[in-house]
């Protein structure tokens, strides 16, 4: 694997910000844009930036590239370190069928994941909430060792409770032994002749359960938020497997979010926006007063500092961006195009001369500088 380093490929170094890796990558997917940029290898280049802009953004990705980089053993969800190891590989290979560790040693539970859907509010300013799972728990009745009450598991004869059975084959290459699980005990070791009736044998019951959960202020879309312990319980004594809530967050109305930022359209008449004014602009802590200067064109921007949302780790408070959008009229009465009219005769049709490039900063505004 020659893979760039991440950091490299947008021109930082690591431990860059956020706000950095951001800037760099904006920069950087406009100059090797595949539309704008026709270089033979603007299209590989325009990937590279992606790819490591998707993982330096993501404060989940970001954390594990920084500790392992390229070599991530815990590519996927949850970072299962209960997935394949070198053996399971090698003993699929040769084996043919599972080499299991000891039936008997604990066992860490399955996580489990979530998908919590709530408002832009709520995301915001977090909340305290409770969700039912359906979730496996050990059972009352046996405390989980599958047997009925009064009577024990016996160790199963057929494996002498090691829960593999070794198995004799003939082939070209002379005679080879294979240990696979035991069906008598599905691979446990242990045999239930009397099944506990409340959970069959199985020593687990799906219950929906409830648990409470802190969705902590500031949490964006599609992060994530682990609950230790609530996850499968374990086998064997071992511990219980943790739960995963993703969130999805619903939109808002009025305000987009980006970070911690947000971003809000304020519309003006064009009496307000050339004449000035004083509003009260809505933000997710409140209204807010705002001066509107007067000449104010559309696509001037104001920030609201700390009217944004409030770090989910802590560090601080976002910014309320306001867009100006000067409306036009189009539904207008008699008299108000009589003064439409008087007004353009004084001001002739020659439009002012715009200071600074005002095209320039609409076209930043769209592209969210
Ligand atoms: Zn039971
Ligand atoms: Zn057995």
């Amino acid at each position: 694997m020659n893979k760039r380093d991440y950091y490299e490929v947008l021109g930082l170094t690591k431990g860059a910000s956020k706000e950095e890796i951001k800037k760099a990558y904006r920069k950087l997917s406009k100059q090797y844009h595949p539309d704008i940029n026709k270089d033979d290898n603007a299209v590989d280049k325009f990937k590279e930036i992606s790819e490591a802009y998707e993982v330096l953004s993501d404060d989940q990705k970001k954390a594990q590239y920084d500790q392992f980089g390229h070599a991530n053993p815990n590519q996927g969800f949850g970072g299962g370190a209960d997935g394949f190891g070198f053996e399971d590989i090698f003993s699929s290979f040769f084996g043919g069928g599972s080499r299991r560790r000891d039936p008997n040693a604990p066992r860490k539970g399955e996580d489990l994941q979530y998908s919590m859907t709530i408002d832009f509010e709520e995301a915001v300013f977090g909340k305290e909430t409770e969700i039912e799972i359906p979730k496996d728990e050990t059972c009352d009745t046996c405390h989980g060792n599958g047997a009925k009450p009064g009577t024990t598991p016996e160790t199963c004869s057929h494996c002498q409770g090691t829960g593999q059975l070794n198995v004799t084959q003939d082939t070209p290459f002379g005679r080879m032994v294979n240990r696979r699980a035991c069906h008598h005990c599905q691979g446990t070791g242990k045999l239930i002749k009397d099944k506990c009736s409340t959970c069959h044998g199985q020593g687990t019951v799906t219950k929906r359960k409830k648990i409470k959960v802190s969705i902590p202020a500031g949490v964006d879309d599609g992060q994530q938020l682990r609950v230790t312990g609530q996850g499968e319980p374990g086998k064997n004594g071992g511990p219980a497997g943790d739960l995963y809530i993703v969130f999805r967050v619903r939109p808002h109305e009025r305000f987009e979010r980006d970070g911690d930022d947000i971003y809000f359209e304020l519309r003006l008449t064009f009496p307000q926006a050339s004449l000035g004014d004083e509003i009260e602009v809505p933000t997710v802590n409140g209204k807010v007063k705002l001066k509107i200067p007067a000449g104010t064109q559309s696509g001037t921007k104001f920030r609201l500092k700390g009217k944004g949302v409030k770090n989910v780790h802590g560090y601080g408070m976002g910014d309320q961006h306001v867009i100006v959008k000067v409306m036009t009229p189009s539904k207008l009465t008699e008299k108000q195009k009589q003064l439409l009219r008087d007004f353009a005769e004084v001001s002739g049709d020659i439009p002012e001369e715009q200071s600074s490039s005002l095209f320039d900063k609409i076209k930043r505004t769209i592209k969210g500088d």
